[in-house]
């Protein structure tokens, strides 16, 4: 059985937007997968559904051969253990060192009380030092978060992420805020700790070159529909039905 498996998903918001239509498809474990297509396509809604920010409509998403719909409290919890969730901008807290918003990442496997008191094991600061040093952040570890680059910063999310042991990491437009060195860096992270640590990575991503250099499969999503799903040979003609206007492959 497929890792995830998205069947019929439509996600309508209470304004009547209908962000996703009929969405299906399977991914495998390890999976290395970009999602493109133009602003406002619907990349963002998907993710979040995966994750259960946002509930949806119709359908159902199964994870792990679970189906997420109906979950609640603890069991919605560990859900969300194993799916880490990096942001264009971060999402992390800016006065706070990077040790300790990568040990945020373990808040979700520990009681409230102990995520307030801030009672971290000895083994999860280990694990936290060891992601960080993987990430080339360990001349960083103390330094608060807000004197960071933003490349410095997107390590940190995946770093915070890693820490939870998740099982899929759901990327929304990872490098959109990034200079190009930087994005490279990021999606060469990705990309290993998919390979490496046979971990799924779902990528939102506006670049094409981009998504074309990295995924083991893109799929194109348009006006909340998906119109491509495959792994190779994406050629300009789709291009331009996932984005709905004529943009060369070139030019991206
Ligand atoms: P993308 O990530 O591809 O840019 P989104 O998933 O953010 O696309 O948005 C898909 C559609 O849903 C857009 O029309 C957007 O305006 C709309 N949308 C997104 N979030 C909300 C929301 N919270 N409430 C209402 N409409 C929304």
């Amino acid at each position: 059985m497929s890792q995830l498996m998205i069947k019929q998903v439509s996600k309508k918001y209470s304004n009547g937007t209908l962000a996703l239509s009929d969405i299906s498809f399977e991914v495998e474990q390890g999976e290395f997968i970009s999602i493109i297509g133009r602003s406002g396509a619907g990349k963002s809604s998907l993710l979040r559904c995966i994750n259960r920010m946002i509930d949806v409509s119709q359908g159902d998403i199964i994870f792990n051969g679970q189906s997420t719909s109906h979950l609640k409290g603890k069991n919605l919890r560990i859900l969300r253990t194993q799916i880490g969730m990096i942001f264009q901008h971060y999402n992390l807290v800016e006065r706070l060192s990077v040790i300790e918003n990568v040990l945020h990442g373990r808040l979700g496997h520990k009681s409230t009380i102990e995520g307030l008191m801030g009672l971290f094991t000895k083994e999860e600061k280990k694990q936290a030092f060891k992601i960080i040093e993987m990430l080339g952040l360990e001349k960083q570890v103390y330094n608060r978060c807000d004197q960071l680059s933003g490349g410095q910063k997107q390590r940190v999310g995946i770093a915070r992420a890693l820490a939870q042991n998740p099982k899929l990491l759901l990327c929304d437009e990872p490098i959109a805020s990034l200079d190009p060195n930087s994005s490279t860096i990021i999606m060469d992270h990705l990309k290993s700790i998919s390979k490496e640590m046979n971990i799924t990575c779902l990528v939102n991503l506006h670049q094409v070159q981009v998504a074309l250099k990295y995924s083991d499969r893109i799929i194109g999503i348009h006006s909340g529909k998906v119109v491509y799903d495959d792994n190779k040979d994406i050629d300009t003609e789709k291009i331009n039905e996932i984005y709905g206007s004529h943009i060369e492959l070139d030019n991206r």
